[in-house]
């Protein structure tokens, strides 16, 4: 760590060397491509003169200076402190957290922040905020949105099959089954079904819809066996629900290809 720290300073020197002077008197100053505050930043991160426990408190704004001074003097300590810092600050907006990822090529970022804006509205979003993204970023993300809305839309219309069981086949009741799995699946008075989970406005997490399957209320009318079939189906790694994961995947896969001349 010592020597990657020692590294990094020498890099910084070199850099502000080869563009101004050799630093060694005031007709000779040293050049530094930076402002003095992102250089104080670098510096904080370097030494760590007031210790992690200051960093630690450190505004979002000091971090996005740190990056940027990072990325420019090649520092890989400086980016893996920011990393460590602001990996897990609950104040770092996703969006922030997205751009920062693409432009700093910081990947495990990328899915956490994705799956925190893939259910907020485009239209929520500033013009800078989607400037800062980058065009590439903003169709993935423009993109699954819209794929994930006409796979819902169709799933919500579209009740799935029941999976009946064998018992139930031979009872010749499997009509009835049926019937009571599509009200369930559809919602009826103020039991509300999987179908208006699927396309309401407010873009509940596929995943959350899932996890609410076995809760679902179907009547006496359906079979218990043929219900515990079905919703084993449908959570199952093929089932229909599990297709808007599997979208969110490739879209994050997609992303962490970008670099960032793309933004
Ligand atoms: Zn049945």
């Amino acid at each position: 760590m010592a020597d990657q720290k020692a590294s990094d300073v020498a890099v910084a020197r070199k850099a502000a060397r080869d563009t101004g002077g050799d630093g060694k008197s005031e007709q000779s100053p040293l050049w530094i491509q930076a402002s003095a505050q992102a250089f104080e930043v670098f510096l904080e991160c370097v030494f760590l003169e007031l210790g992690e426990v200051v960093l630690k408190t450190r505004p979002i704004a000091f971090w996005a200076l740190a990056l940027q001074i990072a990325d420019f003097f090649g520092s890989p300590f400086v980016t893996n402190i920011a990393k460590t810092w602001l990996g897990d600050r609950k104040d770092f907006d996703p969006m922030q957290r997205l751009q920062f990822a693409i432009k700093y090529s910081i990947a495990p970022w990328i899915g956490p922040a994705f799956r925190c804006l893939i259910y907020v509205p485009l239209s929520s979003f500033t013009t800078e905020e989607l400037n800062d993204i980058g065009f590439a970023a903003y169709r993935i993300l423009a993109e699954t949105q819209s794929k994930i809305t006409d796979h819902r839309t169709l799933c919500a219309l579209t009740v799935p099959p029941v999976e009946h069981s064998q018992e139930c086949l031979n009872s010749g009741h499997s009509d009835q089954c049926n019937k009571s799995w599509a009200h369930a699946w559809w919602g009826e008075a103020i039991k509300h079904g999987i179908a208006v989970a699927l396309i309401h406005p407010n873009r509940i997490p596929g995943r959350k819809i899932l996890s609410q399957l076995p809760n679902i209320i179907t009547s006496y009318h359906m079979d218990s066996s043929c219900r515990q079939q079905t919703i084993r189906l449908l959570s199952g790694k093929d089932g229909l629900l599990l297709k808007e994961e599997k979208m969110i995947s490739v879209a994050v896969a997609r992303l962490e290809l970008l670099r960032p001349h793309h933004i």
